[in-house]
């Protein structure tokens, strides 16, 4: 089963998709990871991107939307994937859309998660992230046992350079005029469920948890 997941940047997309692929068994794919991993690399791609992301603005559709359909091609069908940050623009959904028919599956369900821009600065700003395993840390709501380093292998954990507050409003400016259009989209086709994020992390999981086991049962009916 296939599924989206929708909100502003610092929502918990990334949180809650790491928590439902153990859970669920979906193969994760969060498009700014792999940005980010592009970057790192110094590839021709990272190298095109950055500057967009720096600036908080998305990148052009025509880039990202190869390097993810490619992914998405090629996960696993049985495990179903969660898509974390794809789509953000009604182009790319509707490229989404296309190239899973060609390949007769589809997405189930698009899991928005709410989250007041109020809240969002103080969530990006706290952010840390592990550069190794890629585990997300907030030094106030999720902080790792010893400061600064990663409980599971102990690597110093990064502070994106975009998590500031200048970029943050970027961001969102971003999302509201871009991504948030796309909850009409998925809405329109009975596909959208809204989940109140600014809950705590247990509470959202459930949340999502109960929406991921109804659909799941319903494919199964
Ligand atoms: P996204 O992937 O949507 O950008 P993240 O999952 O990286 O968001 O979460 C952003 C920050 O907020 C992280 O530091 C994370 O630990 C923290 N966070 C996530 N969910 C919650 C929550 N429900 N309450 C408080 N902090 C949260
Ligand atoms: P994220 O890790 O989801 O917060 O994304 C970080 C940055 O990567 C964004 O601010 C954009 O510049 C870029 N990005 C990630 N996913 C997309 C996408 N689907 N479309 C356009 N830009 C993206």
């Amino acid at each position: 089963m296939n599924l989206v997941l929708l909100g502003p940047p610092g929502a918990g997309k990334g949180t809650q998709a790491e928590r439902l692929s153990e859970t669920f068994g979906f193969f994760h794919l969060s498009s700014g990871d792999v940005l980010r991993a592009e970057r790192k690399r110094g590839s021709a791609l990272g190298k095109r991107v950055a500057g967009y992301m720096d600036a908080g603005e998305l990148v052009p559709d025509e880039i990202i939307m190869e390097v993810i359909l490619e992914q998405v091609r090629s996960s696993p069908e049985s495990a179903g994937f969660l898509l974390d940050g794809f789509p953000r623009t009604r182009t790319q959904a509707e490229r989404l859309e296309e190239a899973l028919t060609g390949e007769g599956r589809r997405t189930r369900g698009a899991l928005s998660l709410e989250v007041p821009d109020e809240e969002i600065v103080e969530r990006i700003t706290g952010r840390r992230i592990c550069p190794t395993c890629r585990r997300v840390y907030h030094v106030k709501y999720q902080p790792p046992a010893k400061p600064g380093q990663c409980d599971a292998d102990g690597a110093s954990l990064d502070h994106r350079s975009d998590d500031t507050v200048e970029v943050v409003e970027q961001r969102l400016r971003a999302y509201h005029e871009q991504t948030e259009p796309l909850k009409t989209f998925y809405r329109e086709r009975d596909l959208l469920f809204e989940v109140d994020g600014s809950r705590e992390m247990e509470a959202v999981f459930e949340g999502c948890s109960r929406i991921v086991r109804g659909l799941m049962n319903e494919a199964g009916a």
